[in-house]
């Protein structure tokens, strides 16, 4: 018998929500990001999971997009943030990896490059959230710069990053959205044809149809997830794809006034009974989850006591009629929201799926 704590990871909720949302901007495509592990869920077998539905995949860098071609994922792949060095443009060129080009470092790489074939290029625009982009001021210049040359594919998309997406109704994200449409129509005017362009994150492909272009970046979204922190309603749609779980290895009482785990932190108001599950930071459980985060045991809500260890936590089950090593305790999962247990961590869901570490064995099913 293994250790019973896993992670797994449903591919029908996966395609569901790419499928969700791709109904929420049909006039273009939405590519899942896959980037950080697929968020935690396993790179490689989300791509898989979505290769018949999925028109391409968007990574972070170069490695994350070789490791999906080796596993043999056919569709373009987009590096969101472009290459890092020049030797990684032949390389994207020869395996059909889109580039993002948001500064003269990656153009100049890019042009003085000598291709066998020419590469899809997105142009990446700074609309306000002043981390990657080029200035709009010189995006025509930009524009006609990679245009002209032959290592550039026809049709190059013009994209931004949204700050605030989340927040729905904010002032910000309305403020880039009219900056990226000026750029958009400047570069129209001055080009035959209509240029493609993307800006939707997944908070924006629910909340902000205004930003859908010809090309959706849903990432948090896929995994089933709201980016929200009020209830809305297209996420609520939405199915978590990975379930958290591990089991109870030990139970004991102990008397009022004995305290659970490191710091000794926590102590027993009551007789209480400590359910001990096999589950800790080391596997990607946050050791900020205070006394009080919920752990469903055997589907009940049950509260964390003391610290969380590196392999283990305490849960107090004294208001359970009964417990038994080897029952279920998930940690977060379709009942139980990673947004919950984020809140109380002071961080996001985000954070919490991607720190899901090496040792939580994924379990893929569907
Ligand atoms: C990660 C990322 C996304 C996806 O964001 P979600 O909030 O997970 O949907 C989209 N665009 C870019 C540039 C990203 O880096």
């Amino acid at each position: 018998m293994a250790r019973p704590t896993e992670a797994i990871i449903d591919r029908q909720a996966l395609r569901d929500n790419l499928a969700i949302a791709q109904s929420l901007a049909t006039q273009g495509k939405s590519m899942p990001m896959v980037k950080a592990n697929a968020y935690g869920h396993g790179a490689i077998e989300v791509s898989k999971a979505l290769a018949d539905v999925a028109p391409a995949f968007g990574v972070a860098c170069i490695e994350e997009a070789l490791a999906l071609r080796d596993a043999g994922i056919k569709q373009p792949i987009l590096l969101l943030e472009g290459t890092f060095s020049s030797n990684e443009v032949s390389i994207a060129a020869a395996n059909n990896f889109w580039l993002m080009v948001e500064n003269d470092k990656q153009k100049d790489a890019l042009l003085g490059s000598s291709l066998k074939q020419p590469i899809n290029i997105w142009l990446g625009v700074d609309t306000g959230m002043h981390r990657l982009g080029y200035n709009s001021n010189t995006i025509t210049k930009q524009y006609r710069d990679l245009s002209g040359s032959s290592n550039v594919a026809d049709n190059i998309v013009l994209a931004s990053h949204l700050a605030c997406a989340d927040d729905i109704g904010s002032q910000s994200t309305r403020k880039q959205i009219d900056r990226f449409q000026q750029c958009l129509s400047t570069l129209n005017n001055s080009s035959s044809h209509n240029i493609d362009w993307s800006l939707a994150n997944s908070a924006a492909v629910m909340a902000w149809p205004e930003s859908h272009g010809s090309w959706q970046r849903p990432g948090y979204m896929i995994y089933g997830n709201s980016p929200f922190s009020e209830p809305q309603q297209q996420a609520a749609k939405l199915t978590p794809a990975m379930t958290f779980q591990s089991a109870v290895i030990s139970i004991r009482e102990i008397d009022s006034g004995e305290s659970v785990g490191y710091t000794a932190n926590w102590t027993a108001k009551r007789r209480s009974t400590i359910a001990t599950i096999t589950v800790g930071y080391g596997d990607g459980y946050p050791r900020q989850a205070p006394s009080g985060t919920p752990v469903l045991i055997n589907g009940h809500r049950c509260p964390l006591v003391g610290r969380v260890s590196m392999d283990m936590i305490t849960i107090d089950v004294t208001d359970l009629p009964s417990v038994s090593i080897g029952d279920q305790a998930i940690l977060w999962g379709p009942s139980l929201s990673v947004t919950e247990i984020a809140t109380l961590c002071n961080t996001i869901g985000y954070e919490l799926m991607t720190q899901l570490s090496q040792r939580v064995p994924r379990r893929y099913i569907n």
